[in-house]
């Protein structure tokens, strides 16, 4: 997926938009997602401009790539995800219904999240 520098991510990093920010570092930051799936629904998206997890692994240093990670955990943590458990959700390609496209992590957690996925029919 091409990078679209117009999409509502990077508007969020450039300051175009709102966010309630939880964190930010050189690498990440973190925000509440505008439609929560859970009590705890966080999104975490690099600072640079990737499209998805893909492009992500593919063209980010080493040193992005270890931060951003890194971020996720401390975010899950501040979020008060870590000790109940929480789940991470990338979605990247086309069967994976991607709606915004600059690469981020949804952290949901704060009550049983159930089977990770539904049964195949
Ligand atoms: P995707 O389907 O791309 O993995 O997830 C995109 C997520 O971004 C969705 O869960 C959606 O609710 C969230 N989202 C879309 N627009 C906005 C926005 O303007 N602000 C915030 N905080 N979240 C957004």
């Amino acid at each position: 997926m091409p990078y679209d520098p117009n999409n509502i991510f990077a508007k969020i990093l450039r300051g175009e938009i709102p966010c309630k920010k939880i964190y930010e570092d050189e690498f990440a930051l973190a925000f509440p997602d505008i439609n929560p799936k859970a009590p705890m629904h966080v999104l975490v998206i690099p600072k640079g401009a990737y499209a998805d997890h893909q492009d992500f692994t593919i063209r980010a240093s080493a040193a992005e790539i270890a931060g951003f990670e890194k971020a996720v955990g401390k975010v899950a943590k501040m979020a008060g995800a870590a000790e109940g458990g929480y789940r991470l959700i990338s979605n990247c390609g086309a069967n994976s219904h991607q709606e915004v496209p600059h690469y981020h992590v949804h952290i949901l957690g704060g009550r049983a999240l159930g089977p990770m996925l539904a049964k195949m029919s």
